[in-house]
């Protein structure tokens, strides 16, 4: 447990035991491990990468890189590690279920983890109606996968996505993303039938009321369907039940049942994407349950497993049951580690009062936050603190405080943030930095975020 500003110095095993902490300034003492001598030059440069760091180890809140540094992680791989690094009891499900069974192809035989897993999904389903899976590899296989069963189960074709989007950057799921240009400029011609109507961003619009958002929000998309794509050839609307990569924004109260309602009249199906708000994310098992609305299909992936390459779909059994047998599968679909770990995980949830700890550490957050919007020093960067749980975004500027469109003051505070030894992302094509801590996050570490962000912020606000 080095202290903030120190590193860790030359480690010989991997054991946390044999660390001892040294001044970050002292590079003799530090295992110099240049990015040359791990080939990074070899690596695609299409990855957006937020430091040169080497990753060596991960334990709880923590990282540690190949140099020594170890680093305060409000990332978790963007949402995947959500129990914290190296998780001992998912770690010890995983390593026992490589002694047993590594890989059992779907399409030959069922995989007991993968039965046992579905067993100890269905009583946590937002809605008993969602008692059929299946499981692929990562969020944007199984976004598609929703795509798929849409179409077969309503013989249409036509989807709804949100703008601010983001579904993956597979070659369908790129059609969906509507969040940055990045994702698909270059790659087209993307999937046809793919049309964008808002999502309600309060912040941003309406002057932050949140009515008059979702109002205009459900008008635009009554609107598409009246002007672009008609009921009859519109299979689903799918929409982030909290908008991740467009800005950490939760929904106003009513939108997604209002949308529900759309869809009920028209046939449509709705289809919410939890890959990154789903499993305790925002202090809710799934963050449907904070708006009491039963999707049609729900999208699974990141903290299922806790870092291992699962994903999945949930839907009624009569709609699953229309893809003919052969039209799903996927080699490595569902993987047996990957369940053995994703079970673990659910014990977690129960054994360790996750859903709690994540209720005290968000209001310990929020109070942070909310005091640098309050604060004579600070508060005349900060537009909105918004999110549940401890999926919540710092938004500088915007709304009433005008435009933020490319916005600096967020990657400038993220800057400081990493150099202080804290991971943190920034958001949206607005000035939007998100924080994603594990959900077993301690007191004391969530203290030494809020005390690495103030310091940040206040940075910022005084170099103007
Ligand atoms: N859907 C949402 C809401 C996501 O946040 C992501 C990834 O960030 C995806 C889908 C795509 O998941 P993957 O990167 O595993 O393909």
């Amino acid at each position: 447990n080095c202290p903030r500003g120190t590193n860790i110095a030359a480690q010989t095993t991997h054991h946390q035991s044999d660390t001892t902490c040294t001044n970050s300034k002292g590079p003799e003492e530090v295992k110099m491990s240049s990015l040359a001598q791990f080939g990074t030059n070899h690596i695609a440069k299409g990855i957006g990468r937020l430091t040169t760091h080497v990753l060596e180890r991960g334990s709880g809140s923590y990282v540690y890189t190949t140099e020594g540094k170890k680093l305060l992680d409000f990332t978790m791989g963007i949402g995947v590690t959500n129990l914290g690094h190296c998780h001992p009891k998912v770690t010890k499900a995983a390593q026992d279920q490589v002694g047993k069974l590594v890989h059992g192809q779907v399409n030959i035989a069922f995989q007991e983890p993968q039965l046992r897993l579905i067993e100890k999904l269905l009583p946590i389903m937002p809605d008993k109606s969602l008692d059929t899976f299946f499981f692929w590899n990562s969020g944007s296989e199984a976004v598609e996968a929703s795509v798929k069963l849409a179409r077969q189960a309503t013989g249409r074709q036509n989807i709804i996505v949100m703008q601010g989007s983001y579904h993956g950057r597979t070659m369908g799921t790129m059609a969906m993303t509507r969040s940055k240009t990045v994702y698909s400029a270059g790659f087209h011609p993307l999937i046809p039938g793919v049309y964008a109507s808002p999502f309600p961003y309060t912040h941003q619009f309406h002057n932050g009321n949140a009515q008059d958002c979702s109002d205009n929000a459900i008008k635009e998309l009554e609107i598409m369907l009246l002007t672009q794509t008609a009921p009859k050839d519109t299979a689903a609307i799918i929409i982030e039940t909290v908008l991740g990569e467009g800005g950490y924004v939760p929904p106003p109260p009513d939108f997604l049942k209002r949308v529900r309602e759309i869809c009920d009249k028209h046939g449509i199906l709705l289809i919410l994407d939890e890959v990154q708000s789903g499993f305790g994310r925002t202090g809710k098992m799934f963050a449907v349950e904070h708006y009491g609305v039963r999707p049609d299909v729900m999208v699974m992936a990141k903290g299922i497993a806790n870092g291992f390459p699962i994903s999945g779909i949930v839907s009624r059994k009569e709609l699953m049951d229309l893809q003919p047998p052969g039209s799903m599968g996927g080699t490595y679909a569902g993987n047996a580690v990957a369940c053995a770990a994703g079970l673990a995980v659910l014990d977690a949830f129960k054994e360790e009062k996750v859903l709690d700890n994540v209720a005290a550490r968000s209001k310990q957050l929020f109070d942070c936050l909310h005091g640098l919007q309050k604060s004579e020093k600070t508060g005349h960067l900060i537009g909105d603190v918004r999110g549940l749980g401890l999926m919540v975004a710092l938004e500088f500027g915007g709304g009433s405080k005008g435009d933020n469109i490319g916005g600096k003051i967020g990657s400038r505070v993220q800057n400081k943030c990493v150099e202080k030894g804290m991971l943190v992302l920034t958001t949206s094509i607005y000035d939007t930095l998100r924080f994603i801590p594990n959900l077993l996050i301690s007191e004391e570490e969530m203290s030494e975020a809020c005390e690495i962000i103030t310091e940040s912020v206040e940075e910022v606000a005084r170099e103007g």
